[in-house]
């Protein structure tokens, strides 16, 4: 068959599909037509693709969508194309990096130089997460804040607040209320005080949407003193509030996830909080962090449901994190490896387990960005004259 008759531009034969939004979970070949998903079903003959890759053994998933991360700011950002794609994630969320002062140039220097989806919760800190000012409630206004939000739609989701030491309220408040006025989301870190109780701020400050992103961190008072995951949490749940991971370098203890898994206390959504120091010694990577829920022993379609599907709904852009026929072909290939592997949380002590998720493929926008093992190439010895060899 000449090229010009081809249906489709790529076909994944043999893989075991993982699709929670659609509900499949069993081997299906995926074909893609440009930079849209074409066809998902059991058997898609070679014939009507210009190029097959055997995906056998592996598991393919919609392109991971990791919502706590940071690419600008103090936190010691890091490019996002240099670690989403080897990670299987298509689709970030810069979580406060910057404050409707500084988005615009955010959007020039990062957004628009990605091939990563990037989407923004805006910092309600004016200026953004730049250290000292994040305490200056003077920063923290509202109404500019929802307006920059309303005039970036297409790249804004909502509002966040981190690292306030104050008091009071200001910080949670003014993000809440900049989501309210945009008709988004708001997504808290957060600092118990005497003043502020995490009670309050899961029962009375967040609204049912609204995100508490390191819900496993050592500050955060998830158990109480017999280590039972407190009522009022569970009640918050129940309300609609969103737990989120965020890893991070502090974020992420054992002796919080483990007991709080056990009593089936899991999360909404899996992400990472990458930054320069959390992608060092706890590898608050993707990968690293679903492996972490494998073992702790959360199913692989669990894993991905609250790496895809769910992150996509909590942010509001259902039409990500799916591999529905029409949507952007982005889709990552992962293998299970089984072994002994050890995986640090923010202690620096470890858990070991038997299972590890890897990267072994990612496909962007219908583009193949990251091929850990030349899945997608001929070998050298066959390939004839070659220069640089085309998707
Ligand atoms: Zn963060």
């Amino acid at each position: 068959m000449n090229e010009t008759e081809c249906k489709y531009d790529l076909l994944l034969k043999d893989g075991h599909v993982i699709d929670p939004s659609n509900n499949i979970d069993k081997s299906m070949d995926v074909a893609i037509r440009g930079n849209k998903i074409a066809q998902v079903a059991e058997d898609i003959s070679s014939s009507q693709a210009r190029k097959i890759i055997n995906v056998s053994g592996l598991y393919v998933t919609p392109g991971l969508i990791d919502i706590h991360v940071h690419l600008c700011g103090y936190a010691g950002w890091l490019f996002p194309d240099f670690h989403s794609f080897s990670n299987g994630v298509t689709t970030v969320v810069d979580a406060g990096g910057p404050g409707w002062k500084s988005f615009e140039e955010f959007k020039k220097s990062i957004i628009d130089t990605s091939k990563t989806r990037v989407l923004t919760l805006l910092n309600i800190v004016g200026a953004g997460m730049l250290g000292a000012v994040e305490q200056d409630v003077s920063e923290m206004e509202p109404i500019p804040a929802a307006e920059m939000i309303k005039k970036y739609p297409k790249d804004i989701v909502g509002a966040k607040t981190a690292h306030f030491m104050g008091s009071g309220w200001e910080a949670v408040d003014g993000a809440v209320r900049a989501a309210e006025m945009s008709g988004t989301i708001a997504m808290a870190d957060f600092r118990p005080m005497p003043t502020r109780s995490y009670k309050d701020l899961l029962l009375s400050h967040l609204r049912p949407g609204d995100i508490h992103t390191h819900m496993y961190a050592q500050h955060i008072p998830l158990l109480n003193e017999q280590g039972v995951v407190n009522d009022y949490v569970w009640k918050a749940r129940e309300r609609g509030i969103i737990f989120d991971v965020g890893h991070g370098v502090g974020s992420f203890w054992w002796r919080v996830a483990v007991p709080a898994m056990k009593q089936g206390f899991v999360p909404d959504s899996i992400s990472t909080d990458r930054h320069k120091a959390s992608a060092l010694i706890p590898n608050a990577s993707m990968m690293i962090t679903m492996s972490k829920f494998l073992n702790m022993g959360m199913p692989l379609p669990e894993v991905i449901l609250r790496s895809t599907v769910n992150p996509a709904r909590i942010i509001r852009r259902p039409e990500l994190g799916t591999l529905s026929v029409g949507a952007d072909a982005d889709v990552a290939v992962i293998e299970l490896l089984k072994g002994d592997f050890g995986f640090v949380d923010s202690g620096h002590a470890k858990m070991c387990g038997t299972q590890k998720l890897q990267a072994s493929l990612t496909i962007r926008n219908g583009e193949i960005v990251w091929d850990l093992n030349g899945l997608s190439w001929p070998d050298w010895e066959t390939a004839g004259q070659y220069t640089v060899i085309n998707q």
